[in-house]
């Protein structure tokens, strides 16, 4: 439990980016992945809503790690003015309470720590589910988010190419920059021949319509669908979702605002069938059962992820007394 004299740490986006790498984002977002199949850990209900103004949405996102000893909230959302003016359209802050007392212990920058978590999320995907022989990744989507979630997922596979599709093929050559500088060959291709030679599918665009279909699919891809996060929005044909062995990070969010939203509705997958990934963290499923199975992780992004992050950058920037401290 903090005390009355330990103040308000504030940990902005620079510290974060410096105290919070790869490797540490994908452990504290696995070990909350399992507390939540266990039951330690839960979100509350999304709020989100179109604010009327500046064509922004604005939400909170919030959630309590009683296992972690993590309770706060993530706000922020989507301004798609910003980049105008030379910011990132998703903005957000994340506030750490101490649980024990309710006073809040932390201000952390949630913009980098966004991408790092979603990145996690997908990678932690792959380092369950995708078969251990995979060799080229398959990138649709070139936007903010695709180099971070290029970077984790490298790291899962020993990948030899990256095959990638995006709607806006000028936004391209930036991910290809990125592979570049991770040693691996990159190939712009169709989306037909994306599905052919890729054995680990991330998708990360901001589509409502389906990008890939599912004869275009080889047996034994994982797919890790990580853009759909609203309700409306689609990356990959129902059909696909519902051929797929499908494992999320929250079933309740899966079914409602995920990927498998569509086939939900129209009744060919349930929620029963979907499984949490904590619960393969957990070795309560066992995950892929054979090389010739689809799996497909529908990565919605839950509030629990950003919490989990924060709190590792709060505590390494307290730790090593680089974080500001403040008195409410
Ligand atoms: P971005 O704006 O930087 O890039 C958008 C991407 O989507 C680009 O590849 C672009 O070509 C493509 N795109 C844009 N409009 C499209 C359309 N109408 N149809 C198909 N593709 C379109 O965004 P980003 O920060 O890279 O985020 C990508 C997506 O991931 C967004 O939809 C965002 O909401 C979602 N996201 C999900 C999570 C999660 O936890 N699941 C976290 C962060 C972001």
């Amino acid at each position: 439990m903090t005390t009355q004299t330990d103040g308000l740490l504030i940990v902005g986006e620079e510290l974060c980016e410096k105290l919070v790498g790869r490797q540490q984002a994908f452990d504290a977002v696995q070990d909350v992945f399992a507390a939540m199949a266990r039951g330690g850990a839960w979100n509350f209900p999304v709020i989100r809503e179109a604010l009327g103004y500046a064509d922004a949405l604005y939400g909170f996102k919030s959630g309590f790690d009683r296992d972690g000893k993590v309770l706060g909230v993530k706000s922020g959302g989507y301004w798609p003015g910003n980049a105008e003016h030379g910011l990132t359209n998703h903005q957000s802050t994340v506030f750490l309470f101490d649980p024990d007392t309710g006073r809040l212990s932390a201000l952390v920058g949630g913009n980098y720590l966004t991408a790092v978590r979603t990145a996690a999320s997908s990678a932690i995907s792959i380092a369950h589910l995708a078969r251990k022989d995979a060799k080229v990744l398959g990138m649709v989507g070139a936007g903010h988010q695709s180099a971070f979630q290029l970077r984790a997922a490298a790291e899962q596979r020993d990948f030899e190419k990256v095959v990638a599709w995006n709607p806006h093929p000028d936004m391209l050559p930036r991910l290809a920059a990125v592979a570049d500088e991770i040693g691996l060959e990159f190939e712009a291709v169709s989306q037909q021949e994306l599905g052919a030679q890729a054995d680990v599918i991330i998708t990360i665009t901001s589509a409502f319509e389906p990008l890939l279909l599912k004869d275009w699919i080889k047996p034994g891809t994982h797919l890790a669908c990580m853009g759909t996060d609203t309700k409306g929005k689609m990356e990959v044909d129902p059909s696909l979702v519902a051929a797929a062995s499908v494992f999320t990070d929250e079933v309740a969010q899966s079914v409602t605002i995920g990927e498998a939203q569509h086939a939900a509705t129209d009744g060919s997958i349930t929620a029963e069938a979907i499984t949490p990934i904590g619960a393969v963290i957990n070795g309560d499923h066992s995950g892929r059962t054979s090389d010739t199975e689809i799996t497909l992780f529908d990565g919605t992004g839950v509030g629990l992820q950003d919490l989990a992050v924060a709190s590792v950058a709060a505590r390494l920037a307290d730790e090593a007394g680089l974080a500001q401290r403040a008195t409410l």
